[in-house]
């Protein structure tokens, strides 16, 4: 009797967590707008907080409308929309964001705090929420660190116009945003003569992305528009050149003090752009001829118009931002890093760990008789001279180059984590493809978007 009840237990628990796990209908919990919740991220490497700022309720929901729940795991965090009255998980998405990698740094160690404006966007809640936020610990658990009510009907939330002088474009487009990619490409640092050099650089990276896999394939999954707002002065910050310069999102070189790196701080701004159209994902498009970029996963995209390496540096970012894709790379000098913790799988469809090879992460896509880890003459390649012609043509003769298997070196480590082939576009710089776990992680995220039942 007591194992029958156990038993009874047992199946009204798993039907419960199935339950949990199954997508919300929209329409019985949302209307088919966007509130964007605009909040600052507080804090150091130890403490962190959230803070409100303010709620508006702007535009076409461009999100999915049947893939509400974010089951991909990845990123650092996740916000997660409760039905305040019955307490039902009705919307989440994991996401990166400055905040959490301005937390890896020295002066975050040292106690410095700083505040990063953030928004996040979710379809429009026709009764009380509870908007939350979770954070992932060292061992890849999430833990709550934040949480506040929110009523819909508040008379609080702006619904006022949006801002002006913002030119909008549709460059393709292929259907409804509910079940399409929908992408939106910000003029940064290009002043109102420069509006024609905007939409040519904007073209001859979208003649890139459509010809790479998979986009190529699921051209008609996106939706691309182009904003243009005219800036003062033309080109971004360059503190360490002291240059500065007025630009509409703010941009600038050196963020956490890397010389090419390129992110903006000025989130509001960006989102008061962005909103007049449905976008999942945003792309910065800075007028700057110098090398460098950003991307951070379900953030934001940033890259420059350097002449050699502008499809390059655009794909390599898009593939953190959209799909969140970890960096391949690694310095043959660094054997093992901090940034993923030993001992604990990253989170990334595209590094390993290897803590079981018998169950590699992307296993389905193995070929049987590759061996797991996989050689690569690594010695050898680690010798050559960095971005080197010899390191190419290393990793273009090797026995194993072209099949999936786990080669070591990845995530800036040259011991320890894996990545799947010996080259990739989130391995190398240059004109080359995504591996075929990057390419084959591309697609999940494109469906996750354009599902339609
Ligand atoms: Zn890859």
């Amino acid at each position: 009797m007591k194992k029958t009840l156990f038993s009874v237990v047992l199946i009204l628990l798993a039907v419960f967590s199935a339950l949990a796990q199954e997508q919300p209908t929209f329409d019985a919990f949302f209307v088919d707008e966007t509130m964007r919740i605009d909040y600052y991220h507080v804090g150091d490497s130890k403490v962190e907080f959230i803070a409100l700022d303010k709620i508006y309720r702007q535009g076409t929901w461009a999100g999915p409308v049947t893939s509400l729940l974010d089951n991909f795991n990845n990123g650092r965090y996740y916000v997660k929309i409760y039905d305040s009255a019955t307490g039902r998980l009705i919307y989440s998405r994991g996401f990166d964001n400055y905040f959490g990698e301005y937390k890896t740094t020295n002066p975050a160690a040292e106690g410095i705090k700083r505040a990063y404006h953030e928004s996040a966007l979710i379809p429009y809640p026709r009764s009380k929420i509870l908007f939350t936020m979770e954070v992932r610990q060292r061992d890849n658990t999430m833990n709550r660190f934040f949480s506040q009510e929110i009523d819909p009907a508040s008379i609080e939330i702006d619904k006022g116009p949006l801002v002006t002088g913002v030119e909008v474009e549709k460059k393709f487009f292929s259907g409804n945003p509910h079940h399409k990619v929908d992408v939106a490409f910000i003029a940064e640092g290009y002043t109102v003569e420069e509006k024609a050099l905007f939409h040519s650089d904007l073209d001859k990276v979208l003649h890139a992305f459509f010809n790479q896999e998979p986009y190529k394939s699921y051209k008609d999954s996106f939706n691309i528009y182009s904003l243009f707002i005219s800036s003062q002065d033309s080109g971004v910050d360059e503190p360490r050149n002291g240059l500065f310069r007025n630009t509409p999102v703010e941009s600038s070189f050196n963020a956490l003090g890397l010389s090419r790196y390129l992110l903006t701080e000025g989130n509001k701004s960006l989102r008061n752009i962005a909103a007049h159209a449905p976008y999942d994902a945003v792309v910065i498009v800075v007028n700057s001829k110098r090398y460098g970029g950003g991307g951070i996963y379900n953030f934001y995209c940033v890259y420059t118009q350097d002449e050699i390496w502008q499809d390059y540096l655009f794909l390599h970012e898009f593939g953190h931002s959209f799909a969140g894709l970890g960096d391949e790379y690694y310095a043959s000098a660094v054997a093992y890093n901090d940034f993923y913790p030993k001992g604990i799988e990253p989170t990334e469809p595209n590094i390993t760990s290897l803590l079981d090879p018998q169950n590699l992460k992307w296993k389905g896509l193995l070929k049987p008789g590759t061996p797991v880890p996989t050689p690569w003459d690594k010695e050898l390649y680690d010798k050559m001279k960095d971005n080197s012609a010899e390191k190419q043509a290393h990793l273009e003769q090797i026995k194993f180059k072209g099949l999936i298997g786990a080669f070591e070196g990845a995530g800036y480590a040259s011991k320890g984590l894996y990545r799947p082939m010996a080259d990739c576009i989130m391995f190398t710089k240059g004109n080359k493809p995504y591996c075929k776990v990057c390419e084959a992680h591309i697609v999940k995220v494109i469906e996750h978007y354009t599902k339609s039942e």
